[in-house]
């Protein structure tokens, strides 16, 4: 296919090359940066002229909007603009509807798996979007991820992201907390692990992303909480979430919370590089107040 690819930063870039090695032609764009070995285009439109499908790998809902608007009136008809990027759910839906007008198809599928799996092509997307534009898109799927669900319309895919990494936020939170309470009370880290691993508090925050060091798969915790999924992109996330709650009138409370603490630990004590594990060093050297 002919591809534009517009976005080439951690994750963009990796995936890029991931098409190009499978054969696809790729055009790439960035504002900043320059990564060897994708050919590069002048402008975001010089590389969407002609495409089959344009993908978006970029850092927000807002820029996600601009980009849209200059290159929707350049793509051919029937083409698709499929946009990676994580972006608040409405963004997604706006930029659908402009594509719906300007006669192309739009598909959301942000990703799971980080620049590990963008890397090795083992990303997971969610779709959003058409079933004649995921089929378009499904064989870019199988080149950079392992997996890919369609959860229907426009914005979908954004909508599972975010319910997903909400779910993430709160129970590695919870996790946390529950090592160092169990620390307190002179429980064994590895105990802890063994019991909660295979009983009812079980979870992938427990399971295979183990918060403390030397307990479980390896994990960031292994490596002094290098990311691994940085905090900031996990506040981000729910900052998302929150966003969305608020537009459709959820009561997510503990969504709520996971956002507070995470902005706390970003924004406050300056932990945003940090990977999101790391809130179990910070509740450990903590009391109650
Ligand atoms: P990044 O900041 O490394 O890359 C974004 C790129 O977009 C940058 O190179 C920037 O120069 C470029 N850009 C900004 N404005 C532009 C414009 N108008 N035109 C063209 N290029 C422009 O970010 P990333 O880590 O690659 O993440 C990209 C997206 O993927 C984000 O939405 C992020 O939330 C999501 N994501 C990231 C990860 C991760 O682990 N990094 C995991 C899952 C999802």
């Amino acid at each position: 296919m002919k591809i534009g690819f517009i976005g080439l930063g951690n994750m963009g870039a990796p995936m890029a090359r991931n098409l190009i090695a499978a054969g696809h032609d790729v055009a790439g764009f960035d504002t900043a940066s320059m990564p060897d070995g994708i050919p590069l285009a002048s402008t975001a439109t010089d590389a969407s002229l002609d495409a089959d499908v344009v993908i978006t790998m970029l850092p927000n809902g807002e820029i996600l909007r601009a980009v849209a608007a200059q290159i929707h009136p350049h793509m051919k008809s029937g083409s698709v603009h499929l946009d990676c990027s994580t972006v608040d759910v409405e963004s997604a839906r706006t930029v659908a509807q402009d594509a719906e007008k300007a006669g192309i198809i739009a598909v959301d599928a942000p990703v799971s798996g980080g620049i590990g799996g963008a890397t090795n092509g083992t990303l997971t997307f969610m779709a959003g979007g058409s079933d004649a534009g995921f089929a378009t898109v499904a064989p870019l799927f199988d080149v950079m991820g392992q997996k890919a669900v369609h959860c229907g319309p426009a914005g979908n895919g954004q909508a599972a992201k975010i319910c997903n990494n909400m779910i993430l936020g709160v129970t590695m939170i919870a996790t946390c907390e529950a090592f160092v309470l169990a620390d307190k009370l002179g429980l064994d880290r590895q105990a802890m692990f063994d019991v909660v691993s295979t009983s009812s508090g079980y979870s992938w925050s427990m399971n295979a992303y183990c918060p403390a060091p030397g307990i479980g798969p390896q994990s960031p915790s292994d490596n002094d909480y290098q990311p691994g999924f940085a905090a900031a992109l996990m506040l981000k996330d729910l900052n998302l979430a929150q966003m969305a709650a608020r537009a459709a009138d959820a009561d997510t409370p503990m969504g709520q919370a996971a956002r507070d603490l995470y902005a706390q630990f970003v924004e406050d004590e300056g932990q945003g590089e940090m990977d999101f594990s790391a809130m179990l060093p910070r509740f450990a050297n903590r009391g109650r107040d």
